[in-house]
């Protein structure tokens, strides 16, 4: 039944994470509310616990701090036995308005980026089998399209390398990461023709997508019974502190194709696919 069900949240001390937190508690799944700032987290977690019936807990989790993470999944393992939902939310964006400052270039993708990868390959050999898949399910931004229109990589070779499953690599998504903070320490990545809005930020999310395709492809050979589905998806522009508060959506509708993609979905064996408002779009 459903209060067996363990989902994970990274980031879930506040704005769209813990809605999603929120609203996976709601169909009564036991949720573990994980936050970098123990305050923040245990504050989060009696706000949902004060909505009664929730089953929310708590545990420390810094997504850019490998004994953070290590020290998670060894409790993880030891509080349930592991888990079946996880969601990747944290994440940091340090350009507001229409700056695109790249000062804080290596926090977004070892964040955004390396975080929710390394949280992955974590979890992955704790995601418990089950008849209906495990799930994971990246919180990521139209801003890291490869195809899209206004802020695409000017790289004609490397976009379709990007897109393409068959060429997908780790190694191809790290080293597209990589150059690009080198670029942007030896002061060239302007000329580098990488997206022109929201840099940083946005190759942070093009790395997320293009992990979402390749871990769903490498996953997909599990048999029956042990299989994860991973997708990612947009929230769309969402009133929370990462925009100033300035988006036109609420955090709670932000969720709902996040909470979808983590329930809903679960007959259907969905995986390596973009969405938003519970759509399929291109990558
Ligand atoms: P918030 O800034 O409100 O929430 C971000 C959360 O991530 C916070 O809980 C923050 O913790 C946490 N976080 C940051 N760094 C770490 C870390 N190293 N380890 C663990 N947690 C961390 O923003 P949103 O709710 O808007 O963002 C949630 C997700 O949605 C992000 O991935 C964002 O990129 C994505 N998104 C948001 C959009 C929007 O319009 N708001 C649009 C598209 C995507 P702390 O409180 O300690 O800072």
């Amino acid at each position: 039944s459903s209060e067996n069900v363990v989902a994970v949240v990274t980031g879930s001390n506040r704005g769209i994470g813990l809605e999603i937190a929120r609203q996976l508690a709601s169909h009564g799944l036991t949720v573990v509310l994980t936050a970098r700032n123990v305050d923040a987290g245990l504050e989060a977690v009696t706000s949902l616990r004060h909505q009664g019936g929730f089953k929310v807990d708590f545990h420390q989790l810094d997504v850019t701090d490998a004994s953070s993470i290590k020290e998670f999944g060894r409790w993880i393992k030891q509080t349930f036995g592991g888990l079946d939902i996880l969601v990747n939310n944290a994440g940091v964006n340090y350009n507001l308005g229409s700056d695109n400052s790249v000062e804080f270039a290596e926090t977004v993708v070892s964040t955004n980026y390396h975080g929710t990868k390394n949280i992955i390959k974590a979890m992955i050999p704790l995601m418990r089998p089950s008849p209906q898949g495990a799930r994971i399910v990246n919180v990521s931004s139209r801003l890291g399209r490869v195809y899209g229109r206004r802020n695409r990589l000017a790289n004609v070779e490397l976009r379709d390398q990007l897109s393409n499953p068959d060429s997908l690599t780790e190694e191809l998504i790290d080293r597209t990461v990589s150059t690009f903070i080198d670029q942007v320490k030896d002061g060239t990545w302007e000329s580098g023709g990488w997206p022109q809005t929201f840099t940083d930020y946005s190759i942070s999310k093009l790395a997320v997508n293009a992990y979402t395709r390749m871990i769903a492809k490498e996953l997909s050979t599990r048999q029956e019974g042990e299989k994860i589905y991973v997708n990612s998806f947009c929230p769309g522009w969402v009133k929370t502190a990462m925009t100033g508060f300035a988006g036109n959506m609420s955090p709670e509708d932000a969720a709902d194709t996040g909470v979808w993609l983590s329930l809903v979905l679960s007959q259907e064996a969905v995986t390596g696919k973009f969405f938003a408002e519970r759509r399929e779009i291109n990558f």
